[in-house]
């Protein structure tokens, strides 16, 4: 049985992942100047969340299914978050580390080969995902402190095998898909091995968000409300 690890979600800064946090779910946290917490997440009142995808490292014929997945892995996250989503097409853009002020939507999905990011998907990490947070102006003149722009990058050499099924459960492309798209909307890793953001894909892993997924979904997606201006 393969399995693939994947990496925790790629941070510009580092926020504590909050250990208090329910074991079916987690999610990070940071420190706003007036000395609150917060958690980090999108605005879920704001416009739709742009997307792109990247299947330019997939072989021509593969790469509409590809997009086809994307769009619904996205469509999966926006139903049991809350957040809203709107896809713009395809993209060359390769997401790296030094490159997110460049992104051409808010979020970018990129089926890639390793050495075309400085993301680590070395050894046996087939996918890696992650989100860029900082202060955003608001229309109001005020300020918000959120996730600005994120990112998910898959392995295409690594999950090449792998069965593309958008209905079965286990060592699949889209249940990667699903993990790293937790955490481009600020899911963390957990331990409980029934959940999609448990660190490595198994045989027993779900297709979709599980419990503890969900209710960690609703921490960072639209139930928790809109993201509150910060006086600075
Ligand atoms: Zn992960």
């Amino acid at each position: 049985m393969s399995v693939a690890t994947m990496a925790a979600g790629g941070l510009t800064t580092s926020p504590a992942v909050n250990a208090a946090e329910a074991s079916s779910y987690a999610v990070s946290t940071t420190t706003l100047p007036d000395g609150s917490t917060t958690t980090v997440r999108w605005d879920p009142c704001g416009d739709r969340i742009t997307f792109k995808v990247n299947a330019g490292a997939l072989g021509r014929s593969d790469r509409p299914s590809a997009v086809r997945e994307a769009k619904k892995k996205v469509r999966q996250l926006a139903k049991a978050s809350g957040l809203r989503f709107s896809y713009r097409g395809k993209t060359s853009f390769v997401p790296r580390s030094d490159n997110a002020g460049s992104q051409p939507a808010e979020l970018v999905v990129a089926y890639v080969r390793p050495e075309q990011t400085d993301y680590p998907l070395t050894g046996p990490t087939a996918g890696y995902g992650g989100y860029n947070f900082g202060w955003q102006g608001r229309t109001d003149g005020s300020i918000s402190y959120g996730v600005t722009s994120a990112y998910v990058v898959i392995d295409v050499p690594d999950t090449r095998s792998w069965s593309t099924s958008l209905t079965e459960g286990g060592v699949t492309r889209p249940g990667l898909l699903g993990h790293e798209l937790g955490h481009a909307v600020g899911l963390m890793h957990v331990a409980d091995r029934q959940q999609v953001m448990y660190p490595s894909l198994h045989a027993g892993s779900p297709q979709t968000y599980a419990d503890g997924d969900r209710t960690g979904l609703d921490v960072v997606g639209r139930a928790a409300g809109c993201l509150a201006p910060v006086s600075s």
